[in-house]
């Protein structure tokens, strides 16, 4: 089977018993692999309602047909498994170095299924598989772990790990590697520390098969040309994402105090330019990447080193918690990065606590003694720390995300839990921004960004128009940027250096040796889709339309300062945008695909019938 390693391994960690079996043909003709490998085996091999911290709950690492190889930015490979946080559908995408390292060592994905009865770590090199003793890593960090076990077992081992977090089952813990890349969303480090699986270590020395390898290299190096060629190359591999941070500003999509406002007043002082000169040190780069984004950076004031912040991070655990300093926010990135949290949901539970702080909700007892106002470096840095540990009746709290907070502290705090689904909203102010509300809404996993990346088009076509234009352009988004997490390459090379589209279809054919078009490799994606969808209904007793309700923040309360001051999305807007959005996805009213558009994407089969799991 060209471009694949051809195997999976399956580890019983109940058992210990390791098993290779063949890489399904089938599966992969029809999902390609990465997240779409990872979607099917949820749906095939995890119970209907299992729990997800129980041993029924199974944890796929799945890499992509182009994972490893020469293509550009080939270095992804998605965790997916049944969500702690939401109880839906999680999958979470990976750069770094490990996917690679995996398919070199002969394997596509890895099952991990099971609870072991004490903690260990999967060791994997080539035909060598064992679970090894991991008791005395127990509650150390993720970027300590990786350095000592890369110190133990050789500089070559691939490494992934848990932090504190996900071993006291924290809902938003995430799997860290390389020292600083995650797989971060849902709670996919929370079912691996539920596993008692501290860390995986990969060394592979085999290869990948090529169908035509000269045709294959071509295209590869032409994809090369078209990304070094690239006008953007400079300030993205200068900046990163965090070019984002003054456009997001300009533009009011800022996070900024919980969302209250998408314009931060500090905000200059965390612009791209303000981190390059402060404390950078160098730019880091996942396999095969032509354009790194990764910022290694040294913060002086506070003695830490840390891959970042990106982005995301630098809005939620700054504007978001009203950090105006760069050092401080990359403080908080580094210790969520060594506790094992996600910065994001980090960010989003830690800021509705402060909102609750300053509200008046909760009082300095319940705070721990933390003065928990915007703003305050010190506290945040504390209250990261208790929540990785639950530590305290306000880190236990927290916790558990959002959601579960606020409904446990209620006094209305739920308006100001700015989430979807469960999950946490990322980094964009959707007070005005239709597209970009709807691809929260709508995601897969909750509301995060990387599905749709859709504000841009917001403010091309008008931020509060509703439209069914608008509607579609976030499906064509949730196919496309998805179908790069499918493939196992990163979307960034598209996204930001202008790589062609039409780059990917010839390349995995050469790859593979079958012949797909762009159209064909979208029908999968968008099969992968309504699977995904498929889990929720599956999962969730009584899913439907509410769960895509977007956070009540962005539709009751409107934003306060800069370019949308005063504006907010009316409820029946929302609404509409949802019923464009139904309509064109061929799903019914309450949001469930109907039997025709199973049978269109060919999923009727492995579904069965629909209104059985509702
Ligand atoms: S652009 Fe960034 S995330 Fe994408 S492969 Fe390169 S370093 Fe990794």
């Amino acid at each position: 089977m060209y471009g694949y390693a051809g195997r999976v391994l399956r580890v019983d960690l109940t058992r210990g018993i390791i098993t290779r079996e063949p890489t399904p043909e089938a599966v992969v003709r029809d999902y390609l692999g990465a997240r779409g490998m990872g979607a099917y085996l949820l749906w095939t091999e995890v119970p209907k309602r299992t729990d997800p911290l129980g041993p029924g709950n199974k944890l796929f690492l799945s890499t992509g047909p182009l994972s490893g190889t020469l293509f550009p930015g080939a270095g992804k490979m998605d965790f997916t498994t049944k969500s702690p946080l939401t109880g839906g559908y999680a999958g979470a995408s990976m750069g770094g170095m490990l996917a690679a390292e995996l398919k070199y060592a002969g394997y596509d994905a890895v099952i991990l299924e099971g609870i072991s009865p004490r903690p260990v770590y999967l060791y994997i090199d080539d035909e060598r598989v064992e679970l090894r003793p991991a008791d005395a890593y127990w509650g150390q960090g993720s970027l300590t772990l990786e350095k000592r076990l890369k110190d133990e077992l050789g500089e070559d081992f691939q490494i992934a790990t848990i932090g504190p977090a996900g071993e006291k089952l924290v809902k938003y813990a995430c799997i860290s590697h390389d020292f600083g890349r995650q797989a971060g969303r849902g709670g996919v480090g929370t079912v691996m520390g539920a596993k008692k699986l501290k860390a995986i270590a990969v060394r592979g020395s085999g290869g990948i098969p090529i169908a035509d390898t000269a045709e294959f290299v071509r295209l590869a190096r032409e994809a090369y040309r078209a990304c070094k060629e690239a006008e953007g190359l400079e300030a993205w591999t200068r900046y990163g994402t965090m070019m984002v941070t003054s456009w997001c500003n300009e533009n009011a999509a800022l996070p900024t105090r919980n969302f209250q406002s998408g314009t931060f007043e500090q905000g200059a002082s965390i612009y791209a330019s303000v981190h390059r000169k402060t404390i950078v040190v160098t730019d880091k780069a996942c396999f095969g990447c032509p354009s790194p984004c990764g910022k290694y950076s040294h913060s002086k004031k506070h003695n830490i080193y840390v891959e970042g912040p990106e982005y995301e991070t630098n809005g939620m655990l700054g504007s978001d918690l009203g950090l105006g300093d760069i050092e401080d926010i990359a403080k908080a990135n580094q210790l969520c990065d060594e506790l094992g949290l996600d910065s994001i949901s980090t960010g989003g539970t830690i800021a509705w606590a402060m909102e609750c702080y300053e509200k008046g909700i909760l009082n300095r007892e319940q705070s721990g003694g933390l003065d928990l106002r915007f703003g305050n470096a010190e506290a945040v840095f504390d209250l990261i720390d208790r929540v990785a540990h639950r530590d305290g009746w306000l880190g236990n709290l927290l916790a558990e995300g959002v959601k579960r907070a606020a409904s446990a502290v209620g006094q209305d705090s739920e308006k100001w839990a700015v989430h979807v689904k469960g999950m946490e909203q990322s980094a964009y102010d959707t007070h005005s921004a239709t597209s970009m509300l709807l691809a929260y809404m709508t995601a897969d996993v909750g509301a995060h960004h990387n599905r749709a990346w859709a504000i841009t088009y917001d403010l091309a076509v008008g931020r509060d128009r509703v439209t069914p234009e608008k509607a579609a352009k976030v499906i064509e988004l949730q196919h496309i940027r998805p179908l790069m997490d499918t493939l196992g390459c990163c979307r960034l090379q598209w996204v930001e250096l202008g790589m062609p589209l039409s780059c990917y279809a010839p390349a995995l054919q050469a790859l593979t040796g079958v012949q797909r078009s762009w159209e064909d490799l979208l029908h999968i994606s968008e099969r992968i889709w309504n699977l995904t969808r498929m889990v929720w209904v599956r999962e969730v007793e009584g899913f439907g339309r509410a769960w895509d309700s977007p956070a009540t923040r962005f539709v009751r309360e409107p934003a306060v300062g800069g370019v949308t001051d005063g504006k907010l999305t009316p409820p029946l807007a929302a609404q509409q945008m949802l019923d464009y959005y139904y309509e064109q996805r061929g799903w019914d009213a309450n949001g469930i695909p109907t039997s025709e558009t199973l049978q269109r994407l060919g999923l009727s089969d492995l579904v069965g019938d629909r209104s059985a799991w509702r």
